[in-house]
């Protein structure tokens, strides 16, 4: 049993690799696996004796037995429908029980080096994972036996590895992450030994690997196929050469990761068909070949820096150093173009710290500071000995915190009358408190005296009223200077999805955690009880765009009609409930309080599964067109923004990315997820390209409907109408500065409403809309009846009756195969 009252156990649970650190005052160590390697590959193989192994055999493994391995899962934890079966042995294991297996191995190593059973982790997730990822992680460290954890992102976990002990800095620092799957970029502010993460923008589908498949894709293939005749039709997705595509992986990886160091890589492998031919493949892959394939990737991670700084409003000018992380960074062409001032940041890199294992000595770092639960600590109550508490933060910049204690006795009474003494003999000149009196209650409070650059170390001295020294457990106390993280952050606005695909926020982008909102909502259906179907479906929206369907659904809240307890009608208040801890752990729970009992329910965080590939092919379809439209209204209508941003589409070639995820997505159904991604990131791309070219347009109808308004209300207003118009006028003003097309039409909509409510009072609308519809009395149906009902509507127009007239016009306009244009607004005031 060890004596930790701290985790200080810190472990990187990488795409593609993992890693553990230990941390020893203030340094770290990572701890080595069984093949004496630094990183185990986040890889499993289950062979046909059901023996499961994890790491490099796994990975060794995955070429020449794709069915019985499994890699790069971690993306797929909190996705429902990514299980994956191993024929050989007949088990199948969701991502989250694979990746326990992962944790699971490097805890058996922390074992063998500490020889101590951890029950305690900190693991780092990366800053873009979603919150149904963050949960799966912490069941998955709980299948592993790590009862308490701690998720830290993996930018603040460099960021400590970085700034631990750099407690006077003050500075601006950029993480650059490249992994094998994921990309993050994170803006770190340190200031006076506090850092926090104060921006961030990554892709959880950008990565290393990208680079490796498209080596296969656009060289290895191409050139196999040339070689050896009989490779005809050799192809990713292909289930006769699933073993040879993945050789070839594997190979494109290995001579890309020896690229790092040499200009030229051969890849010199035997490929093998699925029955059992076997086919001699060379090749010679040039450092100018992998770096054309990597550009654009490498392009969309400066790009992405760059949109990171944007939203802070910084400069590369204020960042003082790109902190490199991941194993892509390995790549003199990545480097070479994110210090050039022009394509790149033009800010200098520090790898100080090795980019493989710094996520992981950071997270220890973190776990340095966190205190194990207090039951776990508890001393094994000894006769006659005291038990001390104590509050203080484990790390921190002060060189003098404060600590607040408690004793009592076995029998848990208050030691008052007794003194205590806390003493540091190892620091130079050695520190002693001074006798300090317990309080009745037993508790006393004292400022400790720290040296920097070591975990310090302070006795506790117990003493009754007879000058005789009492036992006391735990008898010492540790503390450390150095920089700590302040709150962290949320990545991700969370919001509900409400009718016409808007957005009901309930938690900002950037929130400090924990955090805790109420927001009430109103149902839109009827739930009749016992009734079959009726159903309050919320949708809980990760992410912060206007659109709901261009946010990530992670879960959603249903209220059926089997689980009330009378008919709640459409218009009910919800009260929704969203809480985030610190680790970004969610409960959202939903309150009706038109149900007297205490009604609530909780969302189940499992992501939607991937959509078929059918419908995938429509959606793209449609985008493809939707450029292709963009292209030529761009071409037409000059507009210098929108065509920045058609620009960035090509240079990140988001379209031919997309089009490969598909295709892959069409064999390998673990890809749908990546796919929808792509599928985003070009919907996304084409939004801002469109509301670029209409924004100029929208603003023209915004600010004409407005002086239309102005001159209406001025002609028939209400005094309150005339006190209402500023509130219209400021909405439209705050829209139109805001620049988001989306905000500008839904009040352009409400005013023009307004305005119709006005002239509807002001009894105006209705003759309006009157002679607006006898226009169109050819295309009614019913000729006679029409005929009839416009003689009555005259009538009823002369005579002034607003109610008769409405109800004509409403038979009217269904005599109608479609709704007839708006009348004119403004011809009343022209009238008038
Ligand atoms: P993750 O965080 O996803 O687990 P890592 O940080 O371990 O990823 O990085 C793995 C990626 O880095 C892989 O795509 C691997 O091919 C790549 N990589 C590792 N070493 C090098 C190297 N020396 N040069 C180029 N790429 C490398
Ligand atoms: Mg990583």
């Amino acid at each position: 049993m060890s004596s930790r009252t701290t985790i200080d156990i810190g472990i990187d649970l990488g795409t593609t690799n993992s890693a553990v650190a230990v941390l020893r005052g203030v340094q770290t160590e990572v701890i080595k696996n069984n093949d004496g390697d630094e990183t185990t590959p986040s890889a499993i193989w289950i062979d046909r004796r059901d023996r499961l192994f994890v790491g490099r055999p796994a990975r060794e493994r995955c070429e020449r037995d794709p069915d019985n391995t499994c890699a790069e899962f971690k993306l797929r934890m909190g996705t429902a429908g990514q299980d994956k079966h191993f024929p050989a042995s007949g088990r199948t294991l969701t991502p989250e029980q694979m990746s326990a297996e992962v944790l699971s191995a490097l805890r058996a190593d922390v074992t063998a080096r500490l020889e101590e059973q951890i029950r305690a982790a900190v693991i780092t997730v990366p800053a873009a994972f979603d919150l149904n990822a963050c949960d799966a992680t912490r069941r998955a460290a709980g299948l592993a036996g790590l009862e308490f954890t701690r998720l830290l992102q993996e930018p603040a976990a460099a960021a400590h590895a970085y700034g631990f002990q750099a407690t006077d800095e003050n500075a601006m620092w950029l993480v650059y992450d490249f992994g094998g799957g994921t990309f993050d970029a994170a803006v770190i502010r340190l200031r006076d030994g506090e850092f926090s993460v104060v921006g961030h923008c990554g892709d959880n589908f950008l990565g290393g690997k990208l680079v490796d498949w498209r080596i296969v894709e656009e060289l290895l293939i191409p050139a196999a196929v040339r070689q050896v005749p009989q490779l005809a039709g050799l192809a990713r997705g292909n289930p006769r050469w699933r073993a040879a595509v993945a050789a070839l992986k594997h190979a494109a990886e290995t001579a890309k990761i020896r690229l790092s160091r040499a200009h030229t890589a051969d890849v010199d492998i035997e490929l093998v068909d699925d029955t059992g031919g076997r086919y001699e493949f060379f090749h010679e892959l040039r450092r100018a070949d992998l770096e054309r394939l990597a550009e654009p990737f490498v392009t969309r991670s400066v790009n992405l820096c760059r949109t990171a700084l944007d939203e802070l409003g910084a400069g590369t000018g204020d960042i003082e150093k790109v902190i490199m992380v991941g194993g892509q960074t390995a790549m003199p062409f990545l480097r070479e173009r994110l210090a050039d001032p022009r394509d790149g940041l033009g800010i200098p890199l520090d790898f100080g710290h090795d980019p493989m294992t710094v996520v992981a000595r950071g997270a220890a770092i973190f776990a340095g500071a966190q205190p194990l639960p207090d039951d776990w600590t508890a001393p094994v109550s000894e006769p006659g000995a005291f038990t001390l508490r104590c509050e203080y933060p484990r790390v921190s910049p002060d060189l003098d915190p404060v600590v607040v204690g408690r004793v009592t006795a076995a029998d848990g009474t208050a030691a008052s009358g007794m003194s205590v003494e806390l003493l540091n003999e190892a620091s130079d000149p050695p520190w002693h408190s001074g006798r300090i009196a317990l309080s009745a209650r037993g508790e006393f409070t004292s400022t400790l005296r720290a040296e920097p650059g070591r975990r310090n170390t302070f006795t506790v001295v117990l003493t009754d009223p007879t000058g005789t020294r009492r036992r006391l457990t735990p008898d010492q106390l540790t503390y450390t200077v150095g920089a700590v993280e302040t709150e962290p952050m949320l990545t991700h606005a969370l919001g509900v999805g409400l009718t016409d695909n808007q957005v009901r926020p309930l938690v900002e982008r950037g929130a400090r955690l924990p955090v805790r909102r109420t927001a009430p909502l109103r149902t839109t259906v009827t739930v009749e009880r016992g009734a079959s179907g009726g159903l309050i479906r919320i949708p809980v929206l990760e992410g912060e765009r206007a659109r709901a369907d261009r946010n990530r659904t992670i879960g959603r809240i249903e209220v059926g009609a089997d689980r009330v307890s009378r008919t709640v009608p459409a218009g009910s208040e919800v009260r929704l409930t969203v809480e985030i801890d610190a680790s970004r752990l969610v409960k959202v729970s939903a309150f009706v309080p038109l149900l007297d009992e205490a009604f609530e329910t909780t969302v189940n965080l499992v992501g939607e599964p991937a959509v078929d590939h059918a419908e995938l092919l429509l959606d793209v379809d449609a985008e493809r067109a939707r450029l292709a439209e963009l292209r030529t209204r761009c071409g037409s209508l000059p507009n210098p923004v929108a065509d920045l941003l058609l620009r960035r589409v090509d240079d990140e070639d988001l379209l031919g990315e997309l089009d490969r995820a598909v295709e892959a997505a069409r064999h390998a159904p673990d890809e749908a997820a990546r796919a929808a991604k792509c599928l985003l990131d070009l919907r996304l791309a084409l939004d801002a390209v469109e509301d670029e070219l209409t924004w100029p347009e929208l603003v023209r109808q915004a600010e004409s409907l407005l002086t239309e308004v102005r001159d209406l209300v001025t002609a028939h207003g209400s005094p309150s109408d005339r006190e209402d118009l500023p509130l219209y006028e400021r909405d439209i003003a705050e829209a139109v500065e805001s620049r988001d097309a989306d905000l500008l039409r839904r009040r352009t909509e409400r005013l023009r409403e307004h305005a119709t409510r006005v002239l509807d009072r002001a009894g105006v609308l209705q003759p309006l809309i009157f002679d607006n519809l006898t226009r169109y009395r050819d295309r009614m149906r019913h000729r006679s009846r029409a005929d009839r009902l416009i003689r009555d509507g005259e009538r009823a127009r002369d005579a002034g009756e607003q109610e008769g007239l409405r109800t004509i016009n409403i038979e009217l306009q269904s005599l109608l195969p479609e709704p007839p244009p708006p009348p004119d607004l403004t011809s009343t005031v022209r009238a008038s």
